[in-house]
């Protein structure tokens, strides 16, 4: 008994440990389960964390990812990716590595470039501190954002001293050769008589005393900043542009018309020079098309003429083989007539070869119809092609005329150019040589115009230079013939005008000229021009007719100046 109940006791407490054991079996295997389920998540989040290295890792995470989210045990090749992923952040880190090297030398560059423009020195000491910093700290990604944001404190402040109101008139680039201020100030200078054909214009002129000892020292950026200006809008205004580059040039004229600053200036010359290299091929490629085009439609039309021309040998061929019908079946009556005397024979036999003549005539009609309808169409079509042709030829005739107006002027004056005195010159001397009517050859320099430049400014120069080829245009008569030929020096040529009553026109253009009122503050400039004149003469060719007025003009300034010499 008492060992049965012991017995039970024992089951008992076996039972028990049983249920115990079952129930902290189930205890762990719910944590283990919801461990896994927060691992998992945690995996997910951190995989999604570690993304953005490199575009294979990005794609192996979301692969793994999804692996995570289906993974059975049957389905599980965790061990294989971690194998790839392992290798991908390796890679990851030495090009990490480099990326942070480039970076720091980079930064290097951008201190350096700073540190070579004479700036204050507080700004100077803070870009010492900040490369040092930089050599020492930027192990990471995560130093980029403040060692930027302190590169970008200290080139904001470098660049607002430079373009600072109080330092306007003291120019960057001036500053950058260590010289002084060129003290650029702009006046207004005009042309004051009323009688003068020339209109009101403002010339902003330096004043001798606001330049200084500047004369060494490169102009204010400002002042070339103008000069780059008028320059850019000259060449866009030399080229043609297609209509597709219209936004391009639109653009690009904002940008030259507005605020240039230096550091705008490489951008924007790169712009134009890519615009013009697009517009260059784009014209070239234009052009070849249409050669090519219009050499397709000549092969088309010379395969019509061909064709016509072998359709009309059919035709001709058509004609004589009527013609030989016709001609048996008379040959034939006639024959008939004279050898047969049965008269309903004779009726018979002619009314069959007056049939067979009526059937080849009505046949011989309707090719004739056809032959002209056929004929026709070819005629129209044949003016169509010719006519696209011609418009065709038309427009590129267009072009062309346009890109040699503007080839045969001068950007600056609008006159016509050198080889635009070239060509007129040699008609002139071929129209001399056949009417030998009297003509005369004047070459115009302005005197002492680089004292202008000096004294004003190259930008002050360039509009006297305007000022003068108007006002010589204006004082020439229609027939005549005025071009700038290069610099200050400018050539007229005076058709059926012999050397008197040219030196008499001639002697008025100078007058206007020295008595126009240049003002300035108070001072009153002076512009005047020398002249020197050859008449068209016997077996002379273009240069030493040129020649000869060249050395007339060297006389007129040797002479004293503002005055007319002539070649004798
Ligand atoms: P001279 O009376 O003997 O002719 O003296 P000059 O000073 O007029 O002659 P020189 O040949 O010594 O100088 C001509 C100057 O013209 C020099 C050059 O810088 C300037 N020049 C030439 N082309 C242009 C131009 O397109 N614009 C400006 N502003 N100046 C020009
Ligand atoms: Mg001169
Ligand atoms: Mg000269």
């Amino acid at each position: 008994m008492n060992s049965s109940s012991e017995i039970n006791k024992e089951l008992e407490r076996w039972k028990d440990k049983y249920f115990e054991q079952g129930e902290s079996f189930d205890e762990q295997r719910k944590f283990a389960e919801d461990y896994a389920a927060l691992l998992q998540r945690i995996l997910i989040r951190v995989s999604l964390a570690a993304e953005n290295v490199s575009s294979e890792l990005d794609k192996e995470l979301a692969s793994l990812r999804t692996a995570i989210r289906t993974a059975t045990p049957e389905n599980n090749d965790l061990e294989k990716r971690l194998k790839r992923i392992d290798k991908m952040i390796l890679q990851s880190d030495e090009s990490k590595q480099q990326n942070v090297e480039k970076i720091v030398a980079v930064m290097g560059l951008l201190i350096e470039q700073l540190q070579s423009l004479k700036i204050p020195r507080k700004q100077k000491s803070a870009l010492r501190k900040l490369s040092k910093s930089i050599s020492k700290s930027m192990s990471g990604f995560q130093d980029y954002p403040g060692i930027l944001s302190e590169y970008a404190t200290i080139q904001a402040e470098v660049l607002k001293d430079i373009v600072s109101p109080e330092n306007k008139d003291t120019s960057f680039l001036s500053r950058l050769m260590g010289g002084s201020s060129t003290g650029e100030t702009s006046k207004s200078v005009e042309p004051e008589s009323p009688d003068t054909l020339v209109e009101q214009q403002d010339l902003e002129l330096e004043t001798p005393e606001e330049k200084s000892d500047s004369t060494e020292l490169a102009p204010g950026f400002s002042s070339i900043a103008r000069h780059i200006k008028g320059t850019l809008n000259n060449l866009l205004d030399q080229l043609t542009f297609p209509e597709s580059a219209n936004r391009d040039v639109a653009k690009l004229r904002d940008q030259v018309e507005g605020e240039l600053v230096w550091y705008e200036l490489g951008p924007t010359l790169d712009d134009v020079a890519s615009l013009i290299i697009s517009v260059i091929g784009k014209g070239q490629r234009e052009f070849e098309s249409f050669l090519m085009l219009l050499d397709e439609r000549l092969i088309k039309v010379q395969n019509y003429i061909e064709e016509s021309r072998k359709s009309d040998q059919q035709w001709y061929g058509q004609n004589v083989e009527f013609d030989q019908v016709v001609r048996n079946h008379i040959n034939d009556m006639s024959l008939q007539v004279t050898n047969t005397n049965d008269i309903e024979d004779l009726k018979k036999s002619i009314t069959g070869h007056l049939d067979n003549i009526s059937t080849a005539v009505d046949h011989h009609t309707s090719d004739t119809e056809q032959h002209e309808n056929n004929k026709e169409a070819e005629v129209i079509a044949l003016q169509a092609r010719i006519e696209s042709m011609e418009q065709e030829a038309l427009f590129i005739r267009q072009r062309l005329k346009e890109e040699r107006g503007k080839a045969l002027s001068d950007s600056l004056t609008k006159l016509p150019n050198r080889e635009a005195y070239d060509e007129r010159l040699e008609l002139e001397l071929e129209r001399w040589k056949r009417y030998k009517q009297p003509a005369t050859l004047v070459v115009a320099d302005i005197d002492f115009f680089k004292k202008i430049n000096d004294d004003y400014g190259h930008l002050s120069g360039d509009k006297v230079l305007q000022i003068m080829a108007k006002e010589v245009q204006n004082r020439i008569r229609k027939t005549d013939f005025v071009a700038r030929y290069g610099g200050e020096e400018f050539v007229i040529i005076l058709p059926e005008t012999n050397l008197d009553i040219a030196t008499q026109v001639i002697e008025k253009t100078r007058e206007m000229i020295c008595r126009l009122p240049f003002h300035f503050r108070d001072e009153n400039i002076q512009i005047t021009m020398s002249f020197g004149m050859a008449a068209f003469d016997d077996d002379l060719d273009s240069g030493s007719l040129f020649e000869r007025a060249d050395k007339a003009l060297y006389e007129a300034k040797k002479n004293g100046r503002n005055r007319i010499e002539r070649w004798q």
